[in-house]
């Protein structure tokens, strides 16, 4: 990734983006550089997680502030499902206000509406950024575990296909940081999910681990790698292997950057994520 610092605030970018920057804006914001108090500390993004209204506006506006061309935020309200949702030119309701949510619920958003900053925050849920440069459109996923089994990434290709013809031999994909195999323990459920779904099911990194147990012994503990699924994914529906960037950063392991709701005891922030056409 692509590291850069405006002040405080720290920031990362895919290095696969860089040759399209003229034609869109994309940023990865790590914790520091804004004025949220701990637990939220600082460039809190998140508004539902019990930060103060006004901290996390200040925050919005100096992630703004920062992503070349500006863009204002939308947002749409993610339930782990894998609904896809357009986001329109007219769902700019309002022209100066920093970031809006629409009503739609969804995980994944898409949109060749121009200056119109995709936007999620994020504690451990898997971010993906798609681009299509020949029919100049984005999306931006929001994978936690539920919407990995339900495929939501293949869920958002398809919808790009649907709408604007989006080929995905002909995408760029980023995967942004999230939690880890190493820090990251399910539970048979998650896997039971999994089996549901078999598509999601054959491309699913699951592994077993030894960990102490507390009593001297070990027990066998229960991992997801819900970046490398997404990315398996990815390539089964047809994204070229050297169109996929992983950021490689394990939230839960790089806390002093990112925030993690498993690692911090779901008391924490959201780190922000924005993808905007230019
Ligand atoms: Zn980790």
């Amino acid at each position: 990734m692509r590291q850069h610092k405006n002040g405080e605030i720290l920031w990362y970018q895919f290095e696969q983006f860089a040759p399209f920057d003229g034609r869109i804006t994309h940023g990865i914001f790590a914790r520091q550089g804004g004025v949220s108090h701990a637990p939220y500390a600082t460039l809190n993004a998140g508004l539902s997680v019990g930060d103060a209204p006004a901290l996390v506006a200040e925050n919005r506006r100096r992630i703004v502030a920062t992503l070349p061309g500006h863009p204002p935020l939308v947002t749409a309200h993610p339930v782990h499902g894998t609904n896809v949702v357009e986001i329109l030119p007219e769902d700019i309701t309002d022209p100066a206000a920093l970031s809006l949510r629409i009503a739609t619920k969804a995980d994944a958003m898409i949109t060749q509406a121009r200056g119109v900053g995709l936007f999620w925050a994020y504690a451990d849920c898997t971010p993906l950024m798609i681009f299509d440069p020949v029919h100049d459109a984005i999306a931006l996923v929001h994978a936690g575990w539920r919407g990995t089994s339900g495929a939501v990434a293949i869920r958002a290709l398809e919808a790009m296909n649907d709408r604007y013809g989006t080929q995905p031999p002909e995408c760029f994909v980023g995967i942004g940081p999230s939690i880890g195999p190493c820090c990251y323990e399910v539970d048979e459920p998650v896997r039971a999910a999994f089996a549901a779904h078999p598509f999601a099911d054959r491309h699913a990194f699951f592994s077993t681990i030894d960990i102490p147990d507390g009593n001297g012994g070990t027990r066998p503990s229960l991992r997801l790698d819900v970046a490398a699924s997404n990315r398996a994914q990815l390539l089964a529906g047809g994204v070229p292997e050297e169109r996929i960037e992983d950021s490689g950063f394990c939230t839960g392991c790089r806390r002093d950057l990112f925030f993690s709701h498993r690692m911090e005891n779901s008391r924490t922030g959201r780190h922000a994520v924005v993808i905007a056409l230019r």
